[in-house]
This record gives C-alpha cells, structure tokens and sequence, in this order.
C-alpha cells in the first residue's frame, strides 16, 4: 500500500532521517522498534505529512503524496494515526469524537456517521460510553475510543505512535488486545512500540531504527531470535 524510497530529514543540522527505505504490505502488521531519538515518530509523522520530507519519496498505492496535487485531509483518512496522546477533542463526547471527521470529511449524515460510530465503539469496547465526555475516560478508554475513531473512517492503513507508552500498567492490555484483533482481522498496520512482546507476536515484519537509519529488518522470529546486527543484538538485550 505504501513504499517509501530513500527518505530523508532533517531538522537544522540534526539529520533524523537517513535514506529510509522499506514498504508496508496490504494486511501486514509492521512494527518499528529502536531507542529514543532514533527518529520513529517523525518516520511516521513523514508517511501522515504531520512533517515534509526533505528528499525521498513516499508512494501510497503507486502514488507519489509529495508530488504536490494530494488531498491531505482525505489522505489522512485513508493512512491515518493514533497518537501516544490520545487527541482526542476535549470539548466533545466519545460520540461526536468518532462522528466528526465522518461528517467533515466523508460527508456521511449524522446519523450515519452515528450507527458506524457505534459499531467500531463496540469493537473496541467503548458503547457504553458512547454519551460521555471524553475528559471524564482513562487513559486505557481514550486510546480505545481514538482508535474507534480511525477505524469509522475506514482507512487503508492505521499509524500507531507508541499508543501505549502513555498508559497505566493495567491499561496497556486492553489496548494491545484491540489492536491484536484488528490484526487479526487483516488491518494494515505500523506500529511503533516498546511492547516487544506485542512486536514479537503480532508482528510480521519489524523495522529496527538506529540514528535515523534503518538497521535491521526482519521477520519477528529472525530479527527477535537471530538478530544480525550488534546494535540490534544491544537495543535488546535491554529487555530481557
Ligand atoms: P521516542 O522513542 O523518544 O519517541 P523517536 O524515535 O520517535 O523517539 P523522533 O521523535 O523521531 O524520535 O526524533 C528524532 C530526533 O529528531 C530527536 O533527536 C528529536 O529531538 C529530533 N526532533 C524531532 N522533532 C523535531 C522538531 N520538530 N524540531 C527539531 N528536532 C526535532
Ligand atoms: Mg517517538
């Protein structure tokens, strides 16, 4: 669904991103792993155009997105992001959360927008609280009902950033289990994680980041149980 061809960024004179190249298959979970700084959120934020690549190219189904005539909202609908932080709209209920970029943005009536809502709220386990105000969640329920919220766009792709890093301990399951299923139900999906277990099981392919290259990548078992790279061989060691 989306190839990415020698990209490049940098911010000043950090370079971040470093002639990254690798693609996402349709229906494959890919996760990306490295320490902090390794530059896997702006990775990310280049694929949603939250950030412009200096160089490089991104294609999504064949199409160059930085070749200037792109919708980005709309493609931001189709290879969308759920944030450490959850963004949701603090001034809205979990309802009107999952509605709103329906309504803006694939013009669905509300009342539409409203049974899709409450179909993906209850994928995720989040029906009951459909009325109300999403300050009032943990922050177990916002990641859930951020996710219900780019599943009622229908996107080709979700992009995840750390989605639980931000969590209590006794959160981090729920959110893993719904993203588990998603996989399972063949979602397109790139993960960025510390939860190595959830990389090592759910993943199929895992992209290991190192000072804004990519160091090593693999299938989970090859790159889990046989890692090539001393650097790899490092990075995890530290969770074992
Ligand atoms: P973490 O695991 O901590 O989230 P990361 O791998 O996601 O790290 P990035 O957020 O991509 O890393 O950052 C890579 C480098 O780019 C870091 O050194 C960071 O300080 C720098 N950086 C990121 N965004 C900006 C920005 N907007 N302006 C300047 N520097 C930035
Ligand atoms: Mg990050």
């Amino acid at each position: 669904v989306i190839k990415i061809e020698h990209l490049q960024k940098h911010f000043g004179k950090l370079q971040v991103l470093n002639d990254i190249n690798f693609q996402i298959t349709k229906g494959q979970v890919v996760t990306i792993i490295g320490s902090s700084g390794s530059g896997k959120s702006t990775m990310l934020r280049c694929i949603n155009l939250l950030e412009v690549p200096d160089g490089g190219k991104i294609y999504y189904e064949g199409k160059d997105i930085l070749g200037g005539d792109l919708d980005v909202t709309k493609y931001r609908s189709k290879v969308c992001m759920v944030f450490q932080s959850f963004n949701l709209f603090n001034n809205k209920n979990v309802l009107d959360n999952c509605t709103i970029g329906q309504i803006k943005v694939l013009k669905r009536s509300k009342a539409e927008a409203e049974k899709i809502a409450m179909e993906h709220l209850k994928t995720v386990g989040m029906e009951s609280f459909a009325h109300a105000a999403s300050t009032t969640l943990s922050g177990g329920q916002k990641q859930r009902v951020a996710i219900a919220r780019a599943l009622c766009m229908n996107p080709d792709v979700i992009l995840f950033d750390e989605p639980t890093s931000a969590l209590d301990p006794e959160m981090v399951g729920g959110v893993l289990d719904v993203m588990k299923d998603l996989a399972k139900k063949g979602m397109t999906m790139v993960v960025v994680t510390h939860e190595m277990q959830f990389a090592r099981e759910v993943s199929d392919y895992v992209v290991f980041m190192d000072q804004g290259v990519i160091a090593e990548a693999a299938e989970p078992e090859e790159l889990f149980g046989h890692p090539k790279e001393e650097r790899t061989k490092q990075f995890l060691s530290r969770y074992s």
